[in-house]
C-alpha cells in the first residue's frame, strides 16, 4: 500500500482539525481502522491511489484522474489516464487538444463524451484562471467543470496533503451504512456525518481503507461477510445476502 498513507507516518491531525461530536463508539472505529490499514496490504491500492503515487502526488495527473474514474472501473482508469498522460502531462498542453481526440483517448471510461469536454475546460480553466496550476481550496476547486466535492476532497487529500477532509464515494457511503458508523441516503450527507461521527485523524484514510475494501471484500451485492476481518465490529445493517466464498 501507500506508504505515505499509513497513519504511522502522518502526525496527528487533531490539533488542526476541527471538533466533532461521534454518533459511533470511538474505540470501534479505531478498531475498524487499524484492522482495515493492516488488512488492505493483500489488495491492490485503488487506480487514483496508485497514479497518484506513481506521479509523486502531481495535482494536475491527480485531478485528472480522478475526473475520468467516476463510475469506472479502475483498470480502464487507469489505461486511460496513461493514454491521456502520454499525449499531454501539463493543463496548457491538455487545453489544446480537440474533444474530440481526449474522447479517443480516454474511450472506453464511462460518459467519456461528458468527460473529454470537462477536461478540455477544466484544463483552459487551469491556464485562463490559475496560471496553468490546480487551486489548492475546496471553494476554488468546485469552479472546475466537472468536479464536485468527492474529486475536490480526494484531490486535497492526495495532491495536498489535507487531514481536513473526507472523500465519500459509493463504497464509502456504503459501507459506513452497514458499519452503522453513519444513517444517510446520500454520499454527500454521508461526508457530513462522517466529519461527526468518526476522529479527524482518520478523516485522510477514510477513502483508501473502505474503497479497497468495498471493491474486494464489502462489494455492493453479496459482501464477503464470513472472511471480512471487521465483521465482529460490523452490525451488516441492510446487508440480506452474503456471498458464501
Ligand atoms: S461484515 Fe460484511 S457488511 Fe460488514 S464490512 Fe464486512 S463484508 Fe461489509
Amino acid at each position: 500500500m501507500n506508504a505515505r498513507l499509513k497513519p504511522s507516518r502522518l502526525r496527528s491531525p487533531a490539533s488542526v482539525a476541527p471538533k466533532s461530536s461521534r454518533s459511533v463508539s470511538t474505540p470501534t472505529v479505531t478498531r475498524v481502522m487499524r484492522t482495515l490499514a493492516r488488512a488492505i496490504d493483500q489488495h491492490q491500492l485503488p487506480a487514483v491511489e496508485k497514479i497518484a503515487e506513481e506521479c509523486q502526488e502531481d495535482p494536475f495527473e491527480v485531478l485528472i484522474s480522478t475526473l475520468l474514474s467516476a463510475q469506472t472501473r479502475d483498470p480502464v482508469t487507469a489505461a486511460a489516464s496513461a493514454r491521456l498522460f502520454k499525449v499531454a502531462r501539463r493543463p496548457a498542453t491538455m487545453a489544446k487538444l480537440t474533444a474530440r481526440r481526449i474522447e479517443r483517448l480516454i474511450y472506453p471510461v464511462s460518459f467519456y463524451r461528458h468527460k473529454a469536454r470537462h477536461v478540455r475546460e477544466t484544463c483552459r480553466m487551469l491556464v485562463t484562471k490559475y496560471g496553468g496550476r490546480v487551486p489548492a481550496t475546496m471553494e476554488e476547486l468546485l469552479t472546475l467543470p466537472g468536479v464536485g466535492r468527492k474529486t475536490a476532497n480526494l484531490v486535497l487529500i492526495l495532491a495536498f496533503k489535507s487531514r481536513q477532509n473526507i472523500c465519500v464515494d459509493t463504497h464509502v457511503h456504503r459501507i459506513s451504512n452497514r458499519l452503522g458508523w453513519v444513517e444517510t441516503n446520500t454520499p454527500a450527507e454521508t461526508e457530513q456525518a462522517l466529519y461527526a461521527a468518526t476522529e479527524p485523524r482518520w478523516w485522510p484514510y477514510i477513502n483508501l481503507y473502505l474503497v479497497t475494501w468495498g471493491q474486494n471484500v464489502c462489494k455492493p451485492v453479496y459482501p464477503r461477510c464470513p472472511v471480512c476481518v471487521i465483521r465482529p465490529d460490523c452490525p451488516q445493517i441492510g446487508v440480506t445476502r452474503i456471498s458464501t466464498r
